[in-house]
């Protein structure tokens, strides 16, 4: 080792090289700081006088498999122009820290392929020391996000844990970004974001989202000009909760043995969409031989399966006539099912139609929640809450590993 190759391959630069030495195989670089060149930390004045020294041991680059330190006495001083006393700066190393910035941009890149487990073996250091170094590179990157350029948004909440904890995700809907964790869900999860929001002078021109109640008033107040779209995906999604409820009551009402298998095995069938039935596995008839069995199951079924063609419709006028049509007919079903669907989409006949002027869904939000659900398998989210939200704002990133 040399002061040149301490700069040429370690990236440190200003000190001397002092010694290496080897302990339990790893290998300590020791550097030293000349006098003369001491600053004051404080306000960059070279007249100081010495007190001293505190030292320091820093993690470095790894040579293959090895631990590698760089051991640094670090020059106390008293500064004849501000009168501070303190260390000087270290040039290659936050002084926070216990390891090389070189060393956290190395851990950083293999971040990109590796799991944060991975790394931390591979390093040989803890799984936090290399989950902190990605977090503070995250919160420099996403924790802010700009949010001027906002038209299209989607509002939407996700489980993260049982007994009910949430959070509350707002996409840009033009590039699939998260732009906002908020804990919990409701109007409440969604204060700091229009807070955000308000002096970054976005135009918001409309909002995708489900039919929450708490969610329409908090942006129609916020947004008062935004475009309420009730998003087709949560709409087929509360319309499917409401069939497995009824098939459920079927089942249980159902007294003889037969009638009751055959409801048993159509779960999931109900909620397919027709033309994903597997041929195969003869999954068309098995749905058919339940639906003729239950008249009300089969009329719920078939009035589901049409009022998806309510987003095919070739215009504003085509989807207001079907509407109509679809919530008068289930309406007159007899099927209190039925009944409380059409109740429902009569209650929020504008914002469905509002689909017809500005055509968004929050379709992109849905692979967005499957991966945040990946991560939250592997636990973090409840180790470090803010890294698991930092990690959703990231998410559009292919930067890091997702998982680990
Ligand atoms: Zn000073």
């Amino acid at each position: 080792m040399s002061t040149s190759l301490l700069y040429h391959a370690f990236g440190i630069r200003g000190y001397r090289y002092t010694r290496t030495d080897y302990q339990g195989g790893q290998v300590i670089f020791t550097i030293h700081q000349e006098r003369e060149n001491c600053r004051c930390s404080a306000c960059g004045s070279t007249h100081v006088v010495s007190r001293g020294q505190v030292e320091r041991r820093f993690r470095a680059l790894p040579i293959g498999s090895r631990a590698t330190f760089v051991a640094l006495p670090i020059p106390r001083v008293e500064c004849r122009t501000c009168g501070a006393v303190r260390q000087v700066e270290v040039s290659f190393a936050d002084s926070r820290r216990s390891y090389t910035s070189s060393f956290e941009r190395y851990a950083l890149e293999l971040g990109r392929r590796m799991t944060i487990r991975d790394v931390a073996v591979h390093l040989g250091v803890g799984w936090d020391l290399i989950k902190d170094i990605q977090k503070r590179d995250l919160s420099r990157r996403f924790a802010k996000p700009k949010l001027k350029h906002l038209r299209h948004i989607a509002i939407d909440e996700i489980a993260i844990a049982k007994g009910h904890r949430y959070l509350t995700i707002v996409m840009d809907l033009e590039t699939g970004a998260v732009v906002f964790v908020g804990d919990g869900k409701g109007a409440d999860a969604l204060k700091p974001f229009w807070k955000r929001l308000r002096p970054s002078g976005a135009k918001i021109a409309a909002v995708a989202m489900d039919m929450s109640a708490a969610y329409r008033r908090a942006v129609a107040t916020n947004l008062p000009k935004a475009k309420i779209v009730f998003d087709r995906f949560h709409v087929v999604k509360l319309f499917n909760d409401k069939l497995s409820d009824l098939r459920r009551a079927l089942h249980r009402e159902a007294t003889d043995v037969l009638h009751k298998e055959v409801l048993k095995g159509t779960r999931w069938l109900l909620l397919k969409n027709p033309e994903n039935l597997d041929a195969a596995k003869d999954e068309k008839r098995r749905l058919e031989e339940a639906l003729a069995l239950n008249k009300p199951l089969a009329t719920a079924y078939y009035m589901k399966e049409e009022l998806r063609q309510f987003w095919e419709q070739p215009g504003k006028r085509f989807a207001t006539l079907f509407l109509d049509s679809w919530i008068r007919r289930a309406g007159a079903s007899g099927i209190k099912m039925l009944h409380q669907m059409a109740a429902t989409l009569a209650a929020y006949r504008s914002g469905l139609l509002a689909y017809y002027e500005v055509m968004i869904t929050s379709g992109p939000m849905e692979g967005t929640n499957n991966k945040i659900k990946t991560m939250k398998r592997q636990a973090y989210g409840f180790r470090d809450r803010e890294f698991f939200k930092l990690k959703i704002l990231a998410i559009h990133e292919t930067r890091y590993v997702l998982v680990g």
